[in-house]
């Protein structure tokens, strides 16, 4: 008798088993889905992860399998080891890794009608007209209807391949090359001429449509690495002989990104396959072009904004033979099949998009790709101008090896970096509204000398909030424990909550007093546009945040537009800070870094500083210097020094002292315990329950029971416990004795509907 170990798309804690009836015996492999019965009445496509002939030892009498459903398996061994391993460092469910790593529609339930190939009209000469006397003819005929002919003589001109055959056009393209001549062509279809017909093309085609110069073959000008690239390119191999993973730490510009196109080549053109993992894909637009232009179609992109039958076809064609070598993604592409990963780069690996928050599994994608090349023995490249402080002391310690590039390319200066002290300014009423003078003045001579600007702001929306002048009470959101954000749109004031997008339009009197003295405090995106425009009269303004980029593709035009110089400013949240590089932004401002450093986080210091770092690093990317200018009531805060000497070591050290004396990572590894429940006195209760039960297990490394900065979403309360512990605490044991405690705690019958998860490196 058979037995397989199956993974249901369920948030189980494990596989379950079941056995195989003879019929399907020879046919059972694993990787394969096959069809289970769970509970009374209930069916799931479960996939094969273990095939045994030895019955389980525990007397369980195990139900069949009901049916087999694909020839080939959809999931191979590499990918099978990292789901075992990420559901198990991760404290996740494999039924969530499942759920997120095969893309929906590949589910068998949803095979046959869910994945629909996509079709576009085309359009052929019928046979009556295709011959050239035929031709001579139809043009002659339709001498009386001259739009039809015209159109006719387009299409002829379109589909020419030589002088005897003429090709297909699309129905699109036709159109687009006589506007206007929809009923002309309707009337071509009807008298015979045309012949309309419905053809298949690949969605990948169409995805490269997207990137219109992306497609076709890469042009052959991979440009000679410099001297500094070619050692650090070098060293980079040389490493690679002992190390696995390998840190490249390069200033933002020093080429690092050509250093990557150069290992990929190398590494496809010796047969292996790339995984290429960056941020944020819709941030990597022109990161994306230039691997084109490099990788042609060998690239496929891949990331979760597309759609599911755009994620089913890529997933085929990595299952297929002709796989691509490439894949640039971000996280969820390292869940694709590979069958020769021989290289993983993760660009910008300090980014905290990183992080899978929600939902399920959470995991950490750098760390998660390490282990996957790891697993397929391939090599790991990290590359970040500001690593974070666990990679960097990974590097330092010698769990990783280190490359440095301290230059820019072209020996261009890092930017000159000037920090103005607000609160002076103030002072001496040198300022207008966010515009220290020393601001405006740079601005106004960057204008004079036909520079860019980039103004970075850490906030969307008009102003923070709304504050009343009498009660001082803000607007709060009904379902979520925070204030509303004030939103300026077309002329429409209205209170928006960032978390569950609940608005209102702005009220005339206090909810709470009544009084009509509301005003604005703290301030966004919006006003600061607002205010340059008001500053800066004539200059074209751009705004890059998350509300301006809703509509699909929105990211990329604004980036365009503002990269052909259609715009002299480009103001912006954290968005302008990542990876874009424009040839003639030679000011960058940050309006208010003080902002950046207000976040209860252990790591509110690092990412402040990586964040001001990443953002000057906009300035000044060719021939000459640029200049950043920081305003800031604090200019003493050692992050300001830091950034102005573009010292990363002293902001390193700096990072390790305060945490290896405050017992954060990397000197301990961290859990957090998140519980949630919508009534808040039940929700307490139930965590001081699972803390006592933790603390019995794991002592003082149990934190209290603590509030999260937003104690309330969408009506559910939220409360956090933090567990940290030596580096040598044995990962098993410690991971046992968290998931025994929280699931006595839901044991308790009070405590049932208490909802919870586990972040693992928070
Ligand atoms: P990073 O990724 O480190 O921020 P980039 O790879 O974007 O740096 O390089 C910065 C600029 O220098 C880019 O405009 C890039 O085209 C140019 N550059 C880098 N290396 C070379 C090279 N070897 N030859 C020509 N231009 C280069
Ligand atoms: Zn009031
Ligand atoms: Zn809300």
């Amino acid at each position: 008798m058979l037995f397989v170990g199956v993974i249901l798309p369920l948030q189980l804690p494990k596989q379950l088993t079941y056995s195989v009836p003879p019929s399907l015996a020879t046919r059972v492999e694993v990787g394969l889905r096959v069809s289970v019965p769970l509970g009374r009445s209930k069916t799931y496509t479960a996939i094969v992860v273990e095939k045994s002939d030895m019955a389980p030892t525990d007397g369980i009498e195990y139900r069949d399998i009901i049916d087999i459903l694909d020839d080939a398996p959809i999931v191979n061994s590499l990918q099978l080891k990292l789901w075992q391993w990420l559901s198990e460092y991760y404290i996740c469910s494999p039924g969530d890794i499942y759920r997120c790593a095969i893309p929906s529609g590949l589910k068998p339930d949803t095979l046959h009608e869910g994945y629909r190939p996509r079709t576009q009209p085309w359009l052929r000469l019928s046979a009556a007209v295709s011959g050239e006397m035929g031709l001579q003819q139809a043009l002659t005929q339709l001498r009386r209807a001259p739009m039809q002919q015209k159109l006719l003589t387009n299409f002829i001109y379109m589909s020419t391949n030589d002088w005897k055959t003429y090709s297909s056009v699309s129905r699109q393209s036709l159109l687009a090359a006589q506007p206007g001549s929809t009923n002309a062509l309707r009337a071509l279809i009807d008298k015979g001429y045309l012949v309309e017909e419905m053809r298949e093309v690949s969605r990948l085609e169409a995805l490269d449509a997207d990137y219109e110069d992306l497609s076709g073959e890469p042009s052959s000008s991979v440009p000679l690495l410099s001297e500094d690239q070619q050692r650090a390119y070098d060293k980079i191999y040389e490493l690679w002989q002992e190390q696995d993973v390998v840190l490249l730490h390069g200033v933002t510009s020093s080429g690092k990104t050509e250093i990557y196109s150069r290992l990929i080549i190398d590494t496809i053109s010796q047969g292996g396959q790339v995984l290429f993992l960056v941020p944020e894909i819709a941030l990597t637009t022109q990161l994306m072009r230039r691997m084109r232009r490099v990788l042609g179609s060998g690239l496929g992109i891949y990331h979760s904004g597309f759609s599911d039958s755009e994620r089913v076809e890529i997933y085929r064609k990595q299952l297929s033979a002709e796989p691509y070598k490439v894949i640039m993604g971000a996280r969820s592409a390292m869940f694709l099949p590979f069958n020769n990963l021989r290289l993983v780069i993760v660009d910008e690996e300090h980014e905290q998009s990183y992080r899978q928050d929600s939902p399920a599994p959470r995991y950490h994608a750098r760390n998660s790709a390490i282990m996957l090349a790891h697993l397929a023995n391939a090599k790991t490249l990290l590359g970040s101008a500001t690593p974070a402080v666990e990679t960097y002391y990974n590097a330092q310690t010698g769990k990783y090896g280190l490359v440095t590039l301290d230059k820019r390319f072209g020996n261009v200066q890092l930017p000159d970096i000037e920090i103005v002290d607000i609160k002076d300014c103030r002072h001496r009423k040198m300022y207008e509204g966010s515009f220290m003078d020393p601001l405006t003045d740079a601005i106004r001579s960057n204008i004079s000398q036909s520079g860019q600007t980039i103004l970075f702001q850490n906030r969307r929306g008009y102003s923070h909030c709304l504050v009343c002048a009498d009660c001082g009470s803000t607007p709060r959101c009904p379902n979520c424990d925070v204030s509303l954000t004030h939103h300026r749109h077309h002329g429409h004031e209205y209170l928006t909550c960032h978390y569950c997008g609940y608005s209102i339009p702005v009220p005339v009197r206090c909810p709470s007093c009544g009084s009509t003295r509301l005003s604005t405090s703290g301030i966004g995106t919006e006003r600061i546009v607002d205010e340059a425009a008001k500053l800066f009269p004539g200059q074209r303004i751009a705004r890059l945040d998350t509300d301006t980029t809703q509509r699909k593709n929105a990211h990329k035009q604004i980036v365009e537009q503002f990269a052909d110089h259609s715009y002299d400013i480009l103001v912006g949240t954290q968005m302008v800070s990542k990876g874009l590089d424009f040839k003639d932004v030679s000011l960058v401002a940050v309006l208010n870094a003080d902002s950046l450093l207000t976040l209860p986080d252990f790591r509110a210091t690092e990412r402040a500083y990586q964040l001001l770092e990443q953002v000057s690093g906009r300035a000044g990317r060719r021939e000459t210097q640029g200049k950043v200018i920081i305003q800031t009531y604090d200019p003493a805060q050692p992050v300001m020094q830091w950034v102005m000497r573009h010292d990363y070591r002293a902001f390193y050290d700096a990072a390790v002292a305060e945490r290896s004396l405050l017992r954060y990572p990397p000197f301990v590894r961290m859990y957090q315990v998140v519980m949630r429940h919508a009534n808040r006195q039940l929700l307490e209760n139930a965590a001081q329950y699972a803390r006592t039960l933790l603390a019995s297990q794991l002592g003082d490394s149990v934190s209290d029971v603590i509030d999260p900065i937003v104690p309330k979403i969408q009506n559910l309360c939220y409360k956090n416990i933090i567990i940290r512990l030596p580096l040598n605490a044995g990962l098993k044991a410690v991971r046992a004795s968290i998931i025994s405690s929280l699931t006595q705690m839901t044991a308790q019958i009070q405590f049932h509907a208490v909802n919870y998860y586990v972040v693992v490196d928070p």
